[in-house]
């Protein structure tokens, strides 16, 4: 498969010059009509951390507490829920941006609420005992004498997803072929590899699961050299299966090591062709504003003790105590702690700490990043859409280098009237994130609007207001070799005074990953206070 090839090229080359994605140049009113703007991530803070780690300036105001969460992430916010469950009250969480919640953070067009990143998670299964607790916890499932009963109005709403698949819609994101078709043949083929290759172990999160020799074996290949060297060659199941890539790991499946494609589906509800008897849909929890409700939900108990736009720059392991810097507007903070929690991506954590364990530079050094793009639009009303399903919450388009996009309002209990938010999904090649970093906003809604045309003529005319955000390191590809480096296995362990904490140590991104590092790493420093970890 070349996902690389056409693909990036083609992303690269819409970057530059996003007009020729629609084929022509038209000037469309909608630049003189639409609102909009780049929200979320402060790259330019981000970018004054890296330049400053090395300098931290004289004269901050001093502030103490036992121990320091840096980042409010998924990961941040479950170590502090720890810390506090062990009996650890006296903490502070510094985050970089406006709020908490990191990729998981919401916003708000109007009144109308969207995401900014994350936006489900599947129903944990029993590999995720503490991830069950806590959402039983916060009143989103019941544990009854058969299992735990879920609240319906949080789990995914039917429709859940269509693919725009030879001119019109389709229910589900597997393309539709007879069943006696070569490539119904190859779906099930691929069904049985999957099937196989599950009996070593998956899990999430992926603590839970086995490593063997044969998970080392799988990590070596890319996902693409193993579909080949199992004869799996259909076009239009490559197709499906670098788009799942694409969504949960930012780069295609001649990117991604064949470990992440298989435990993709190992780890849940598998493969199965369409038409047979197993239902393959993950049930899934979502909000209007994705994920952000679990991440308000992780904060509300100490939101006291979380201090947004405090940008740390600089950690020093002292004799006693370790030291923190951190803008906070105006002024420069200089935090003592007993213990820090480094809950950012490991690319900062090394660039933060003034001496870095050589696990964690190595594992900074080989860990790729995709960037990222989550464009909120506004419309006045539905636009016009093709022959098909109807509109679902996550509504795909076969061949486009999108990833589609979701319905904020499908889990609205009556009828929607009025104006409608979708967001759209774009994950781009590590090689453009300085393309996306300059785009304008006019060229990266072009971009967009010429995407998602071929199903709505008239989007366009519907815009009302379009935010968007860059996310530029978003998350971690798990390339070859990553998950099986002894480098990132050693970091965890690899500083006394120091913890970390982030979905990198898993070598990808998902809400299950993040907060069971949150919570090993909050485990870790209660025993080291001497307090009993839950
Ligand atoms: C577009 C997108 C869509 C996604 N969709 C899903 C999904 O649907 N489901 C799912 O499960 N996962 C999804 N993910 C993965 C998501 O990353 C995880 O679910 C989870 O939110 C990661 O949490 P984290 O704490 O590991 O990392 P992060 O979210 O990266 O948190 C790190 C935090 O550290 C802060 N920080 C960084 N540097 C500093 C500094 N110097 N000082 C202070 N603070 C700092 C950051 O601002 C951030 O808040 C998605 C990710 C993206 C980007």
């Amino acid at each position: 498969m070349t996902e690389g090839a056409t693909r990036r090229e083609f992303l690269g080359a819409a970057l530059a010059a996003p007009a020729i994605l629609g084929g022509c140049a038209r000037p469309d009113d909608w630049r003189t009509r639409v609102d909009g703007r780049w929200i979320g991530d402060n790259a330019q803070l981000g970018h004054r951390v890296r330049d400053m780690a090395a300098n931290p300036p004289a004269g901050a105001r001093e502030r103490r507490c036992d121990v320091l969460v840096v980042g409010s992430g998924i990961a941040g916010l479950s170590a502090a829920r720890t810390l506090h469950a062990a009996g650890i009250t006296d903490f502070a969480v510094l985050e970089l941006e406006a709020d908490a919640g990191g990729n998981s953070r919401g916003h708000a067009m109007r009144g109308l609420p969207c995401p900014l990143g994350a936006h489900y998670l599947p129903l944990p299964g029993p590999a995720a005992p503490d991830i069950q607790a806590w959402l039983v916890e916060i009143g989103l499932a019941k544990q009854t004498a058969t299992g735990l009963k879920w609240d319906e109005r949080h789990l995914c709403h039917s429709p859940q997803e269509r693919l725009f698949f030879e001119g019109r819609w389709q229910d589900g994101l597997l393309p539709n072929v007879a069943r006696a078709s070569s490539t119904q043949a190859q779906y099930r083929r691929f069904a049985k590899l999957i099937a196989d290759t599950g009996r070593l172990g998956f899990a999430l999160p992926t603590a839970r699961a086995p490593w063997t020799p044969a998970h080392e074996q799988l990590d070596r290949l890319t996902a693409a050299q193993w579909l080949l060297a199992n004869g799996i060659a259909d076009p239009l199941l490559l197709a499906y299966l670098d788009y799942c890539c694409r969504d949960d790991y930012g780069a295609g499946a001649a990117t991604v090591s064949a470990w992440a494609l298989a435990h993709y589906f190992a780890s849940r509800h598998g493969f199965s062709a369409p038409g047979d008897d197993t239902d393959d849909r993950d049930p899934v929890l979502t909000w209007p504003d994705g994920n952000a409700p679990l991440a308000q939900a992780l904060r509300r108990p100490y939101a006291d003790r979380v201090f947004t736009g405090r940008a740390v720059f600089r950690i020093d392991e002292g004799l006693n105590d370790i030291t923190a810097w951190a803008f906070a507007g105006a002024e420069v903070e200089r935090w003592s702690a007993k213990h820090v929690i480094v809950a950012t991506p490991l690319f900062i954590a090394a660039h933060v700490l003034r001496a870095p364990p050589p696990a964690l530079v190595a594992t900074a050094r080989q860990q790729r990043r995709a960037p990222w793009m989550v464009a909120n639009l506004r419309l006045d009303d539905l636009p016009l859409d093709r022959v098909g399903a109807p509109l679902s919450w996550d509504n795909v388009i076969h061949g486009s280098p999108s990833l589609g996009y979701v319905d904020a309002q499908h889990q609205s209990l009556g009828r929607v009237v009025g104006p409608r938010l979708i967001t759209a999904y774009w994950a781009f090649p590590d090689t453009a994130r300085k393309r996306l970093l300059e785009m304008s906003w006019q060229d990266a809604t072009q971009l967009i609007l010429d995407d998602l045309r071929v199903v709505h003529p008239d989007l366009s005319e519907r815009l009302q207001q379009v935010d968007i955000v860059r996310h530029g390191h978003a998350m971690s590809i798990p390339t070859p070799g990553l998950r099986s480096s002894a480098a990132l296995a050693a970091v965890p362990g690899s500083a006394a005074r120091v913890s970390f904490a982030h979905a990198d140590l898993s070598a990808y991104s998902v809400f299950e990953e993040a907060f069971t590092h949150g919570a090993t790493a909050g485990r870790r420093v209660a025993r080291a206070l001497g307090h009993a970890p839950v």
